[in-house]
């Protein structure tokens, strides 16, 4: 029997309506940028696999770090405990994260990254003797689906059954180069209204919203004036980070530094669920008291996983070693390149791209996750490129060894769109 139909019968797949969605696509192999399905077809994987897959699949430099790594320690519990792989972690990433980050907090994926640091920031100020309720939140942003960060995300399609179960959350829309002063006054009588612990929000990017950027001025005086009314802000580069935008992390490119951080996707390579809230020191002290609770209870079964570590410990040497470095380069080269492009083809409505992330906008009309959505999701399944169109924007966000020929047939298949689609 096929793997499609062995898959009906048990499995709940995520993001799925069952009753109306075709069947999944089986993947047997998996190599660099390519992915290879059960009936021998090609793929290649045009958004890394959910942003994961940054070096590439089976990276070998990762698979040897991490069969090392299992072959002398596997697992240990992290409450009480410490290993060699969260150390080392927690010591490379301070010598890439933004200055202010001081401390590691470790989970085992980006919504429970998130959720810590809703925790961190609310329990903060509970420290502090103040009582803070509410967040702040950018418009249309994704967070993850656990009900503090989910309360956090702005796209309705995923929120409506809960909405009676969520935190307390203002939003604001995000900054352009003209909305700013209006902005800041929808900001001043939200921190006037209400008692605000702290902004959330994906900086410079916007990955579920259908990779909408944000302008960078505009989102430096917004953290400035979180920060003088004690709000701490948390930067989810969860999508963000590790070198797609440009930079190490999307924060690098801003003035002002985030108090908190949220690290995941990858963090790994890909290759394993891990996460990491970062905080400051100012923070972390904050939980430092003669009253055992007012440390941070809070825990996951795997944080830091010793062999999520070490496939991380890899990938940040990956990260800017030579060989990506001239690779991340080229890919923005080639991006910026094509849309110059395409950007005055008439069913185009707006292209953009920064660091390795590349966004088309269609002038075509669709739901998010409606019948013409799904047919674009085919075509380019047809033309061996699996990427997942977000409403009516198709994007690329290819692992950083994606070869010459692999990236050409990720735009021919965007020019393709362009002559068929109406
Ligand atoms: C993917 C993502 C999350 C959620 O991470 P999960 O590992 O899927 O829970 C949160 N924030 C951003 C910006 C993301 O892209």
């Amino acid at each position: 029997m096929k793997l499609t139909q062995r898959d009906k019968a048990h499995i709940w797949h995520p993001l799925t309506q069952h009753k109306t969605a075709s069947a999944p696509l089986a993947i047997v192999k998996a190599k660099g940028a390519l992915l290879w399905d059960e009936d021998g077809n090609e793929y290649i994987d045009g958004i890394a696999s959910w942003y994961t897959s940054m070096y590439g699949h089976c990276n070998e430099v990762i698979t040897a770090a991490m069969t090392k790594q299992m072959q002398g320690l596997d697992f240990v519990m992290f409450s009480g405990i410490t290993h060699l792989p969260a150390i080392e972690l927690s010591e490379r990433l301070m010598e890439i994260l933004p200055s202010n980050q001081a401390k590691i907090f470790f989970n085992d994926n980006g919504s429970t990254a998130v959720e810590a640091a809703i925790k961190m920031a609310l329990q903060y100020h509970f420290n502090c003797g103040e009582k803070r309720d509410t967040l702040i939140a950018f418009e249309d942003g994704f967070h993850g689906d656990t009900f503090g960060a989910m309360s956090a995300s702005g796209i309705a399609s995923y929120n409506a059954p809960f909405e009676d179960f969520l935190l307390k959350v203002e939003r604001i829309p995000v900054p352009t180069a003209s909305n700013l002063a209006e902005i800041l006054k929808t900001l001043d009588q939200i921190l006037e209204k209400n008692s605000c612990a702290a902004f959330l929000f994906e900086p410079l990017v916007q990955g579920a919203a259908g990779m909408k950027f944000h302008d960078v001025i505009g989102l430096d005086v917004i953290i400035k004036k979180c920060q003088e009314h004690k709000v701490l802000c948390i930067a989810d580069e969860i999508m963000t980070g590790f070198g797609k935008t440009g930079t190490n992390f999307a924060s690098d490119q801003l003035t002002e530094q985030p108090d908190i951080m949220c690290l995941s996707k990858a963090l790994t390579a890909g290759m394993f669920p891990l996460s990491i809230t970062s905080c400051t020191l100012k923070i972390y002290d904050a939980f430092l008291s003669d009253e055992v609770h007012k440390g941070f209870f809070h825990a996951h079964t795997f944080s830091a996983h010793p062999i999520g570590c070490a496939a991380a410990i890899a990938g940040i040497e990956l990260l800017n070693s030579p060989e990506i470095l001239v690779k991340r380069q080229w890919i923005e080269g080639s991006h910026q390149a094509f849309v110059e492009k395409i950007k005055e083809h008439p069913k185009v409505k707006n292209a953009r791209c920064k660091g390795v992330i590349l966004a088309i906008d269609l002038n075509i009309e669709m739901d998010r996750y409606g019948s013409v959505r799904d047919k674009l999701y085919q075509f380019f399944l047809d033309r061996g490129v699996l990427v997942r169109p977000l409403g009516s924007t198709i994007y690329l966000l290819p692992p950083y060894v994606i070869t010459e020929r692999e990236l050409e047939k990720c735009y021919d298949a965007f020019d393709d769109v362009l002559k068929v689609f109406k």
